[in-house]
């Protein structure tokens, strides 16, 4: 980040000094903040295989953050400081409410919680761990809602032998499955909305009058979505599986618009 960036964030929040070891945020924290690193560094540790395993180090002038603070669901890695350190503390809602008014330091951060994101899921980094057979329809309709909402998983398949240790590791028989392992709890054969409850993704709909309501976040209901809000109305969309529709099953679309790299 340049002098001018962090300056800018320096406004809008709040300088913390953390020291050796103490921690930023935690694993499965709601709405934790961004921290931009003015001075020493930051540690970001993946827990997923149990022991904690750092994935990036933070320096001065860098941040800590990842696409969680902006869809507000619980922080998947944490943060501690590695030696003493000087932040810039922004709150999940300050910073979500700054992308739309700072749009150079917003594409910045648009770039990097992507790509974030994208080298973790590709470091090892387990996510929910799934355990199902990879022919069952439950298994894959899973698998879908975690693909469209965007939940880093892995899919231990009951038709080998990682995934049958994964059964008896948590003591259950393949007539569970699928099994999802969330925390430290263990869910068979979980509905939808048992596992948006299990990731802390439900979101309650404001009890409020709505101009419009869209059903269906595919590309048809998000542009209708987007046009309708753009306009000033109170627009609501909602989706029984996840934002994208077909065209979230597609790994590459070079036709929709406003997306001109695919
Ligand atoms: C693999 C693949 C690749 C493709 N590639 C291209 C491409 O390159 N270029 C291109 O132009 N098109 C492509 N298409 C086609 C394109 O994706 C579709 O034309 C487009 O998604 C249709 O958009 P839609 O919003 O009308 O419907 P859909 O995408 O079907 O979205 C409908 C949404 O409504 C939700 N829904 C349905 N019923 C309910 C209900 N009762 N309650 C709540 N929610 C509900 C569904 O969950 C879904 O999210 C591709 C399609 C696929 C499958």
């Amino acid at each position: 980040m340049t002098e001018e960036e962090l300056a800018c964030l320096e406004d809008i929040g709040t300088v913390r000094r953390f020291s050796d070891g103490e921690q930023l945020f935690d694993l499965g924290e709601m709405d934790y903040s961004f921290f931009a690193v003015k001075s020493g560094a930051v540690r970001i540790l993946d827990h997923s295989h149990g022991e904690p395993r750092e994935v990036a180090l933070h320096e001065a002038n860098s941040f800590a953050g990842d696409v969680d603070l902006l869809t507000g669901r619980p922080a998947v890695i944490s943060a501690v400081a590695k030696g003493d350190c000087e932040t810039i503390e922004v709150t999940a809602c300050r910073i979500r409410r700054m992308l739309g008014e700072i749009p150079t330091l917003s594409d910045k951060l648009l770039d990097a919680f992507q790509l974030r994101r994208a080298r973790l899921e590709s470091s090892g980094f387990l996510g929910i761990r799934l355990a199902g057979s990879s022919h069952s329809k439950e298994t894959m309709h899973l698998q879908e809602f975690f693909y469209k909402n965007k939940v880093p998983h892995t899919l231990f398949d009951t038709d080998t032998d990682a995934g049958q240790k994964l059964l008896r590791e948590w003591g259950v028989t393949e007539k569970d499955t699928p099994v999802l392992g969330c925390g430290k709890r263990v869910v068979c054969k979980p509905s939808l909305a048992d596992v948006a409850e299990c990731l802390g993704i439900c979101r309650d709909i404001p009890d409020e009058l709505y101009d419009v309501l869209i059903v269906g976040a595919g590309p048809a209901g998000l542009a209708a979505a987007v046009y309708g809000a753009s306009e000033g109305l109170q627009t609501l969309v909602v989706d029984r599986m996840g934002p994208g529709g077909q065209a979230g099953q597609s790994s590459r679309i070079e036709n929709y618009m406003g997306f001109p790299s695919g």
